[in-house]
């Protein structure tokens, strides 16, 4: 009989989900950070609720796997098979969804980290799972055992806090940097087990790693010109080139810009896109909305082009000229003489 069960006076139903599941993430041979927070968090949750630790882990080597004992696991399973040795999203969803089937965790933890992120409200979603994603902080309600985390929004000036009463498992991804990892005992033992998982063919070919870092240029720019959805066809973003040019200074752009194919999602600044910090931002034809202010918080001075004296990029603008781009920036480029 397990622990939970003596705990509990009686035999679990077959059917009763229990235990936390950590789904593990090794990188040559070691846990990453964010798995060590996943295991600390895992270990608190376990002993509160009286449950075992499990790690779930793909394609690891024996003794690589067996360290998650050392940090926590009672039980390691290493989930083998020739096309779980690359991440795929839908092999690795099928090879983990099956797991967790047959396993039933009560709470499955993910690191938010890269593949993690899309598996897990993946999963959920084939599952009919709750999920509560990128969590800063978790709770419990022992009483009914629900996991209550804390989500940050508009670049976390605010929490909201959700559950998932009911939901059976209740999968959270947890934010690196934000739980204490789990420390290493080398004493410390658990059971390991490799499960065979059958081949299956997958839909998605990989192409490769998109390169996600700041482009050249950009990441140390001191001046930057950022293009939004209010700078209207190619005439207008010439204009926005040419006051670029004068300035010496290197095009960004909003999500607006982007969706409007003004400029490469590789030049996106905001929230979902690069953080920069010029000593000058000149904002033309952009709202100012929060994702994108999050990317030039730390601009020195704003400059803002817009013709809506209302709009939120004014009340962050050190200088605001209300007015539309076709008429302010060659007034601009005609006292820089560029003109
Ligand atoms: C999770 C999430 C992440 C996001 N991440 C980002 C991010 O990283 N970066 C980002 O930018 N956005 C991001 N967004 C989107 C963001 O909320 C806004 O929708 C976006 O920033 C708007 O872009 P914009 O200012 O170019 O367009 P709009 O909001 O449409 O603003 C256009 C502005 O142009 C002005 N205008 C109109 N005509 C002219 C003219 N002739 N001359 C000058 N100005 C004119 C208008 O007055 C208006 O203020 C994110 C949203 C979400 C939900």
């Amino acid at each position: 009989m397990e622990y939970f069960e003596i705990m509990m006076g009686e035999a679990l139903e077959e059917t009763a989900y229990r235990d936390i599941l950590v789904v593990a993430w090794l990188e040559k041979g070691e846990p990453v950070p964010a798995t060590l927070e996943a295991l600390g968090k895992a270990r608190e949750l376990a002993d509160s609720l009286g449950a075992y630790v499990k790690a779930v882990t793909f394609a690891a080597g024996e003794e690589e796997a067996r360290k998650l004992t050392g940090y926590g696991a009672d039980y390691v399973y290493i989930l083998q098979g020739p096309a779980l040795s690359q991440y795929d999203l839908e092999i690795y969803a099928k090879a983990l969804g099956e797991f967790i089937q047959e396993h039933k965790p009560e709470i499955v933890l993910f690191p938010a980290i890269a593949p993690a992120r899309e598996l897990a409200p993946y999963l959920a979603q084939k599952l009919g799972a709750g999920l509560i994603a990128n969590c800063t902080e978790i709770s419990l309600d022992e009483a009914t055992r629900t996991v209550i985390g804390a989500h940050p929004m508009y670049g976390g000036e605010y929490f909201r806090l959700l559950a998932n009463p009911g939901l059976k498992p209740q999968i959270v991804t947890l934010l690196p940097g934000y739980f204490r990892p789990a420390y290493y005992d080398a004493y410390r033992t658990g059971e390991v087990q490799t499960i065979s998982v059958e081949p299956v063919p997958s839909r998605v070919k990989t192409k490769g790693p998109v390169d996600f870092t700041v482009p050249k240029g950009l990441d140390k720019a001191k001046v930057v010109v950022s293009v939004g959805r209010g700078v209207k066809g190619q005439e207008e973003m010439e204009l926005v080139k040419k006051l670029a040019q004068a300035l010496n200074a290197e095009l960004a752009g909003s999500r607006g810009a982007v969706d409007e194919g003004l400029i490469g999602p590789d030049r996106q600044v905001g929230m979902s896109g690069h953080q920069i910090e010029p000593k000058l931002y000149v904002a033309c034809g952009i709202s100012g909305a929060i994702q994108h202010y999050y990317g030039i918080r730390n601009a020195r001075c704003i400059v803002a082009i817009n013709p809506d004296p209302t709009a939120p990029i004014f009340k962050v603008a050190d200088l605001g000229l209300v007015g539309e781009v076709k008429d302010i920036i060659p007034a601009v480029l005609k006292e820089l003489g560029t003109r």
